[in-house]
Formats: C-alpha cells, structure tokens, sequence
C-alpha cells in the first residue's frame, strides 16, 4: 500500500485518483475478494442483467473537504453493484438526501457513479472497501484494510470533522487517529481529536447512527436525528481550525 505523500501534498486530488486505483486493484483478503466477485456473479432478481463492479470501492467527494463521512464498507448489492460508495442501496438513499438537506450534495439522489451526483464540501468513505459477508469484516480484514482511510485522511488536509457511521467506523477512526482513552460510541458524541492527532489532527470526531435499514425502520435513527448531526458537523466545520499548520482556508 505505498503511496506517493509528495504528490498527495501538492495535490490532493491527484493524490485521491491515484489512491483510487490502487484501492480498486486490491486483493489482499481472499475471503472478501471471493464474496464480491460471487455476488457480482449472482445479481440479486431486481437487478437483473445489470454488470456488478465487483471490486473495491474508493472514497467519493470533494478533494477540498473539510467533512469526511465514514461507513463501515460497501453493500453487497449497492456499491459493489454500482462502484460507487453507499450507491444504488437504501443506506445510501439515506445518507445523500441527508448531504443534499444539509448543502454537501447537489442532488438528493445517488443511484450510479453517471448520476451527477457532486459533493461540496464533504467525501464519504468507508474503513472496509469490499463488501463483507453479513456485513462482518473480520478484524484482519478491517486491519488490512484500513491503511486506505488513512492515506484518505492524509491527503485531505483540511479535514474538520470526521462523521462516523456506526460504532465499528467510530472506534476504527479514534484508534487510526491515536484518541486516548478509548471513546464510547454514541449518537452524537465527539471527541476532539487535537492538534497531534496522527490522522485529521485539530479534527473533531463525530459519532451517529449508522442509516442502516435496522436503524432507519426501527425508528433508532429519524432523519431529524441524522440532519442534527450534519448541522452540527457544519458548525464544527466552521470554526477556527487548530489543526496542523496550512489544513484548509476560512470560509
Ligand atoms: S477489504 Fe480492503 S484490503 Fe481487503 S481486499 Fe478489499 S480493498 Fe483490499
């Protein structure tokens, strides 16, 4: 996973499409290379006759970010369907329409990578790139993993805030960014990641419920409940930052 942080510093979009392929071109967890490339074998009824990417799945969003969203990795049958994270599946449904409420998206609708889909402001990603059996990455495979959400962090350096989706997105991003002691996941807990965090240093980490299916149709997560934590995340994002020296510009 070695990258070229020169490039990534002078220009972090380029150093995001670089990162891009080399996070499309992994196969380093035999388990989860053969779950995705089975189910894009398989399409589920309703997508029929539909080609699967079958592969990982990168980041998505604007270079100049200044919040990052993190998923646990991409579903089954949406990103690793559309190539696109937390694309063409009810979570996803949940999370743009969020974004297009809370002014990081231009439109509400996110159902392929040829959408129009553009985010201001925001890049959403996920710790795990291949969709996991059950939605369970093994610890090893979340370790494998993982290096890719740093490098994203890394080349995003005006990051302000970091929204974890999940309990599993939160603790891997406290313990990516060294956040000692360890913090109790909850919806909307934050925890502030200072200025020598190793990862989005000066950032702050902001908890929410995943928009998951169990969550959304249970009524654990409502959409005023996930518009808070965006509206939020806008007003931390705002604020001076303290993080290392030229991360980001006012406004
Ligand atoms: S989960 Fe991550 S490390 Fe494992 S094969 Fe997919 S992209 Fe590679």
């Amino acid at each position: 996973m070695s990258a070229d942080p020169a490039a990534g510093l002078a220009d972090p979009a380029a150093g995001l499409v670089a990162l891009a392929a080399r996070v499309e071109a992994c196969r380093a967890c035999p388990r989860l290379v053969a779950w995705r490339e089975a189910v894009a074998a398989a399409p589920r009824a309703a997508y029929a006759g539909q080609t699967y990417w079958g592969r990982p799945v990168a980041g998505f969003g604007d270079p100049a970010a200044r919040v990052v969203v993190v998923g646990l990795a991409p579903a089954a049958h949406g990103g690793n369907r559309t190539g696109r994270i937390f694309t063409g599946d009810r979570s996803g449904d949940w999370l743009y329409r969020a974004l297009w409420r809370n002014g990081y998206a231009n439109q509400a609708e996110s159902s392929s990578r040829a959408d129009g889909l553009r985010l201001v402001g925001a890049f959403v990603t996920a710790v795990v790139r291949c969709a996991p059996p059950e939605n369970k990455p093994t610890n090893a495979e979340r370790d494998a993993c993982v290096p890719y959400l740093a490098e994203e962090l890394d080349l995003l350096r005006g990051v302000r805030v970091v929204v974890a989706l999940g309990g599993f997105a939160f603790q891997a991003v406290a313990r990516l960014a060294g956040a000692r002691p360890r913090p109790a996941f909850a919806h909307g807990a934050e925890v502030a990641l200072g200025p020598d965090a190793r990862l989005a240093p000066g950032a702050t980490l902001l908890g929410s419920y995943h928009p998951s299916q169990r969550n959304t149709f249970t009524g654990t997560l409502t959409e005023a409940a996930f518009d808070a934590i965006f509206a939020r995340a806008r007003e931390l994002a705002a604020q001076a930052p303290v993080g290392r020296a030229g991360a980001g510009s006012p406004g």
